[in-house]
């Protein structure tokens, strides 16, 4: 057979069909085989909440689910599991969610960073998949940066929490006068929000709202 495109498309497919036939396709969250990642039935249980939090001194934060059931499930198989093909369906839900905001479309969608050093152990930046559901030009990972890591926030005081935070981030010059929508997965008791925040309008973002996937209730802890 002569390598024309045809031949080329013909070997692409066997190669997918050999791949799925290794690892059949399945649900991530309930693992029934031969569905796509997130399928029907898990997609109907999943707890919305389209819902916006105040979290005070102006920030508003926009969440589609509350952290239980398949929603919490989500989070953890793609954050601690590393199952990345649930990034792009969570990543629809998700800007699918946004729409039904009514907020208006921000300059730039940044997704909450995540250090250097832990990027290298996981791999990616769940935020940064979450983010894809935004058009690719919208998506501004490079304006936030976090210059500092920091120790997990579960079990520490909230005064403990908010020093551990401070000063963990840098926003770029570049975000002066933009209106920035910070994406994350969770939103527990707010305060990585709220210092993301706090460093973009400090380098002169116009103004900064957040969206979440999970809300943890009641939004407390983290
Ligand atoms: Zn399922």
């Amino acid at each position: 057979m002569r390598w024309t495109p045809r031949a080329s498309a013909f070997w692409n497919s066997f190669c997918e069909g050999l791949a799925s036939l290794a690892y059949p396709p399945k649900c991530a969250l309930c693992g029934v085989a031969g569905l796509p990642p997130i399928c029907g039935e898990c997609r109907t249980v999943l707890p919305a909440a389209d819902r916006m939090e105040d979290l005070g001194d102006g920030l508003l934060v926009w969440a589609a689910f509350r952290y239980g059931g398949r929603a919490a499930q989500a989070v953890k198989r793609l954050k601690y599991e590393r199952a990345t093909s649930l990034g792009r369906p969570m990543a629809e839900l998700l800007a699918a969610s946004w729409r039904r905001s009514g907020l208006p479309d921000p300059h730039a969608v940044v997704p909450v960073p995540i250090h250097f050093l832990r990027r290298c152990s996981r791999g990616f930046n769940q935020s940064d998949l979450l983010a894809d559901g935004f058009e690719r030009g919208l998506v501004r990972p490079e304006l936030l940066r976090r210059v500092r890591p920091t120790r997990p926030q579960v079990g520490l005081s909230r005064e403990q929490r908010s020093r551990n935070l401070l000063g963990a981030f840098r926003a770029s010059p570049a975000v002066a006068g933009l209106s920035v929508l910070l994406v994350d997965d969770v939103l527990t008791g707010g305060f990585t929000m709220r210092e993301c925040a706090r460093t973009l309008l400090e380098a002169g973002a116009a103004n900064v709202a957040g969206l979440v996937f999970c809300v943890e209730e009641p939004a407390n802890s983290g």
